[in-house]
């Protein structure tokens, strides 16, 4: 959420940033709202004033007389009062409502564009596998090697399920370890979080009212689960005043993720790029509202997320996202993108987003600046990974001709000293 006071000072660029970003904002709109809530709020403070000054008046009454006058004075006041106070409430609820669908502004060295076909690459790590025999997919390989089953999947949770089994599952358990492990060793904390939340913790990460569709909602109790841990981690805080000593906090946490992928029906229909739940390590970063420190720790949380597939011995590649890429809050983000063999092209694994205070704002999460000063907090997270998307590039890579799966190094002690799969 952007500041009401900058976004009416700022209604033309603000247009401008929301239409880079694909997102609405109609400037005479909120405009409008914005002076009418504003007469509102003066409406009803110059009645509660005057009902003071007038009960004030009342006190230092001199006669029966005229204590009685001011006291019919006063009765004829409170309907109007109550009147002023009940449109300021609605008016008020129309204006939250709207402040929560005003997009952030990219920051300046955000490349412009429409799609992530626009996205620019920056860096590219590892070499690509040079096969010298045909690379199954890894649909095929983890089939022959019987540690994932789609067809059990599909009958049982129907389509984008799956079940991993035995060496498949010990896979996924081991890179988990292996990433807690490495934030552990970095200082981030691991929590344990709740999934399924208020409306108001996805309100407040910026997942509603615009992400409704992607978000599996649980009617009979007014729940929500959750699409990323981002959403406990950063909800965590909400309401908080923090002290500059405990910032920046870094917090990580694994969780089951639930996406209904509304949108992208018959995309990636097959194997484990796009399923509607997945395991993931977020790691979620709040600190002092300074763009240089936020910067710093956006730096941070992308190299712990390279580091990590690096250690799974992956080749990947780095992005900057475009604007017509990026979500409603986020300031800047960068992709992380493994290469996939079946693919023949890189895919994404990782993203590395800043807010600055867009989340903070919402979930008035607090700190005071050196001269005592209350400020919003900054926002940043990343995946640090997720399976079983990562499955695909580590399975595929690591193929060898007779059909098994060489286990990077750095996992092999996460899976009892094995060095391949079958
Ligand atoms: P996001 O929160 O959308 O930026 O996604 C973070 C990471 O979660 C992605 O880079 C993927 O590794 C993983 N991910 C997101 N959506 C899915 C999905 N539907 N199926 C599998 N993995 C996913």
């Amino acid at each position: 959420m952007l500041d009401p006071k900058f976004i009416r000072d700022n209604l033309e660029a603000i247009a401008i940033a929301a239409k880079n970003k694909r997102f609405e904002f109609d400037p005479k709109l909120f405009a409008d709202l914005y002076e009418k809530r504003s007469k509102c709020i003066k409406e009803t403070e110059e009645l509660r004033n005057k009902r003071n000054e007038g009960s004030d008046a009342v006190k230092k009454a001199k006669s029966k007389e005229e204590r009685e006058l001011l006291v019919s004075q006063m009765r004829q006041m409170g309907p109007l009062l109550e009147e002023a106070e009940k449109n300021l409430r609605e008016v008020e609820k129309e204006f939250e409502k709207l402040l929560l669908t005003v997009p952030s502004i990219a920051s300046a060295d955000t490349p412009l564009g429409a799609s992530d076909a626009d996205n620019v690459e920056i860096k590219k790590v590892g070499e690509l596998p040079r096969f010298e025999f045909v690379p199954k997919d890894h649909i095929e390989l983890s089939k022959n090697l019987g540690i994932i089953d789609f067809e059990r999947g599909a009958a049982i949770a129907g389509s984008r399920s799956y079940f991993l089994m035995g060496a498949g599952a010990e896979l996924e358990r081991a890179i988990h370890s292996l990433a807690l492990d490495l934030l552990k060793s970095r200082g981030y904390k691991q929590m344990s979080v709740p999934v399924l939340v208020r409306t108001s913790a996805m309100e407040g990460t910026g997942y509603l009212p615009g992400g409704a569709d992607q978000a599996y909602y649980v009617e009979k109790d007014d729940m929500w689960l959750v699409g990323t841990s981002e959403v406990p981690l950063a909800s965590y805080y909400q309401n908080e005043i923090l002290d500059t000593a405990q910032l920046p906090a870094k917090v990580c946490a694994w969780s089951t993720c639930f996406r209904r992928e509304a949108g992208a029906a018959g995309k990636d229909t097959k194997g484990l790029y796009r399923v509607h739940q997945f395991q993931k390590i977020e790691q979620v970063v709040i600190c002092e509202p300074n763009v240089e420190k936020s910067d710093i720790l956006h730096a941070e949380l992308l190299k712990n997320a390279e580091d990590l597939l690096q250690l799974l011995e992956l080749p990947y590649r780095v992005v900057q996202v475009c604007t017509g890429d990026l979500g409603q809050g986020q300031v800047k983000k960068n992709d992380i993108e493994a290469w996939m063999p079946s693919r023949n092209s890189y895919g994404e694994t990782h993203s590395c987003s800043s807010f600055y205070d867009y989340q903070a704002r919402r979930l008035k999460i607090r700190t005071r600046d050196e001269n005592g000063k209350m400020q919003f907090c900054y926002t940043l997270n990343n995946t640090a990974v997720a399976t079983p998307r990562v499955l695909i590039p580590l399975i595929e890579n690591h193929q060898t001709k007779d059909g098994r799966i060489r286990i990077p190094k750095a996992l092999q002690k996460y899976m009892g000293g094995a060095e391949y799969i079958g």
